[in-house]
Parts: C-alpha cells; sequence; structure tokens
C-alpha cells in the first residue's frame, strides 16, 4: 500500500530459521509460503551461519525479497544478535561487546534479539537473554519475539491450546523491554523490531511427532512493516539497503496480523510546515501527532512509556509541547495490535 502522502509501506517477516540452522523448510519455499501470506520481506538470521548467502539464496523470489544475515551468539551461546550485511562470519570467540562493534564496523546491522527471554522450568528450551548491556554500537532491539512470548507462557494445563493456537494468545513485548526500549529512546534512536523467531519445535504426541510452528501460520502473527521513499528496488543489494535503513532509522512499526492486517497504519508529527514520522526528532515546542489505524482499535499515544492520551476509534490528534519520546499502542478488543517507533521531541534549543 503506498501512503497518499510520501511513502511506500512494505511489510516484514523478521528472523526467520531455515534448514541451515533449527528451521523446517528450505529459504525457496519459506519465500513461496511467505508470498502466500501477503508478506514483502524476509529477513533469515540462521545461528552461525552465512552458507545461505554463499549458495545464492539471498534474492527476489516473485515477490518477495529474501535477506540473508545470522544469528550471533557467544561461546555460551548466550547475549543472541542478530546481524544483517557482514559477508563473513565473525569469530566465534568473539565476546558480545566484540561482536557488536564488529558488526558495526563492517557497516552492518544489528538488532539484540529477544533481550528478557524467560521460559518456565518446564519449556523446551533454555531462555537466552541478552545480559551485555554494555556493548556499544547496537542498531536496534527485537522488542517482540513471537518464539520467546510462547514459550514462556507454555505450561502442561495448557500446552495444547497453545499447540493449536499460536497466535492467539501473545500478549505483546516483555514489560521490562518497553522500559528499557522508551529509555534509551529519550536520548537517542533506538529502533525496535517485531521477530517470529521461527523455528520447528517437533513435538510427541505418543507415536507422534508434529511440527509446532509451521511457517503459514507465523506469517499471519507478528509482522514489522517499514516506510520507505523509493520503491524497492529489483536490484537486490539496493533493495537490502532499503530495508536495513528504515529499520536502523526506526522507520517501522510492529503488528499482530492475528488481529488485522496494519497495513496503512501511520503515526505522524505535524510541527510548522514539515510532517516528522517513526525515527524522527522534531525540534519545536509546538507539535501535533496524527495517528491513523485501518481499522478501529484502542489507540494509545505514550510520551516517554507513560499514556498521555487514549481513544477507541481510527484516529487520534494531540498537540504537545513537551519534550520525550512518544510513541503509539493500539489495542483491539484489548489484544495488542500495534507497536510503533517513536518519535522524539526535542526543545527548540537543544541540539
Ligand atoms: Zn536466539
Ligand atoms: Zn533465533
Amino acid at each position: 500500500m503506498t501512503d497518499t502522502e510520501t511513502h511506500h509501506e512494505y511489510v516484514g517477516a523478521l528472523h526467520i530459521h531455515s534448514n541451515f540452522s533449527d528451521g523446517l523448510r528450505p529459504i525457496p519455499e519459506i519465500a513461496e509460503i511467505a508470498g502466500e501470506c501477503g508478506i514483502d520481506f524476509l529477513l533469515f538470521a540462521d545461528h552461525m551461519t552465512l552458507e545461505p548467502i554463499k549458495r545464492g539464496l539471498e534474492r527476489w523470489y516473485d515477490t518477495v525479497l529474501s535477506i540473508i544475515g545470522y544469528e550471533i551468539n557467544d561461546k555460551d551461546n548466550k547475549n543472541h544478535y542478530l546481524a544483517f550485511g557482514l559477508d563473513e562470519i565473525l569469530p566465534p570467540e568473539l565476546t558480545p561487546c566484540e561482536y557488536v562493534r564488529r558488526t558495526k564496523e563492517a557497516g552492518a546491522v544489528g538488532f539484540i534479539a529477544h533481550p528478557d527471554e524467560k521460559r518456565p522450568s518446564a519449556a523446551i528450551l533454555p531462555p537466552f537473554p541478552w545480559t551485555a548491556w554494555e556493548a556499544e554500537g547496537f542498531d536496534g532491539i527485537e522488542i517482540w519475539n513471537h518464539s520467546s512470548e510462547w514459550l514462556e507462557k507454555l505450561n502442561n494445563i495448557n500446552k495444547y491450546y497453545y499447540i493449536f493456537h499460536p497466535l492467539r494468545y501473545l500478549r505483546g513485548p516483555e514489560p521490562e523491554t518497553l522500559v528499557r526500549w522508551d529509555i534509551m529512546n529519550k536520548t537517542q534512536v533506538m529502533p525496535g523490531i517485531g521477530g517470529i523467531d521461527a523455528h520447528a519445535y517437533p513435538y510427541s504426541f505418543g507415536p507422534f511427532t508434529i511440527y509446532i510452528f509451521r511457517y503459514k501460520v507465523l506469517f499471519k502473527g507478528i509482522r514489522t512493516h517499514i516506510l520507505v521513499k523509493e520503491k524497492l528496488s529489483e536490484d537486490v543489494p539496493q533493495a537490502k539497503e532499503t530495508v536495513l535503513t528504515a529499520l536502523k532509522t526506526a522507520r517501522c512499526f510492529i503488528s499482530n496480523y492475528r488481529w488485522g492486517d496494519a497495513r496503512g497504519f501511520r503515526f505522524k508529527a505535524l510541527s510548522g510546515d514539515r510532517t516528522y514520522l517513526m525515527g524522527d526528532t522534531v525540534h519545536s515546542e509546538s507539535v501535533e501527532f496524527i495517528v491513523r489505524t485501518p481499522l478501529p482499535g484502542t489507540l494509545s499515544l505514550l510520551k516517554d512509556g507513560m499514556p498521555v492520551m487514549s481513544v477507541d476509534g481510527s484516529e487520534l490528534s494531540y498537540t504537545a509541547s513537551e519534550p520525550g519520546a512518544y510513541r503509539v499502542e493500539v489495542k483491539k478488543k484489548n489484544k495488542p495490535w500495534i507497536y510503533s517507533n517513536h518519535i522524539r521531541i526535542q526543545g527548540k534549543n537543544k541540539a
């Protein structure tokens, strides 16, 4: 969908594992499924391998752009980091601070994966939270991760329901992740992205084994939408650059498709004769925020994590003068549907 004013919107499924690590299917098949689900681009992040790039799998598959990065972990398999744009795998003995720095130095883009992941004792896997917050140079944070949230809430009582309804129980990002993210955004642009972390978990029912997370289902869950000035190029490096730039400049928002197609959601700030979008900083003391959603819901505008206005409907406007990092959350029937990135207001005199 094209913004009637200036931008094109593309919808991505991020943090996908293929059969190059612990996903179930090959990349071309996943791209085909993504196309059927209305996804425009994919960010693959198999564990500690860039083999798909070497095999030429970073390309357009019909209408779906497949971008290949990889998920870095430290030598204890902790501190997962999603890096895109690296040509070579970094040495596996690096510490998180080192691989964050090396990713940046290489001109690549990196996101902290599932930063506050937790698991109950009965979970299939141990949690992999980010602990190396002293690292400098990361480009953004995966604030919402489907796999993390799903596994955190899985228990012996609800497991059959959860297995057959993997999208219904998503309750939004971890509260502590949102707090951390809001604080960071007061002083810098710190993009939030949503990841699927699509693995295929085998699950045994007596003699049968089923695979819990099917791509076809997951692609109808957490999506990251980008807004870009130019249409995505047929040239893969150029299109990849466009997507990664939109993500690292926070020109994006996150939705859960389960509650409706969020294409067309917009969060803008008007000041003087200029329009600002997510990722921007406004140097003014009089700003009008405008929010529009393609379907009605409960729209909340938050400043530094605290709600300042909430309306039921599909439009919100609010005149703000207070400096801070503003963002939007939209719920549908109390279910988390959309999380915008921030627009910052900084006083006129502040750089
Ligand atoms: Zn991970
Ligand atoms: Zn992963």
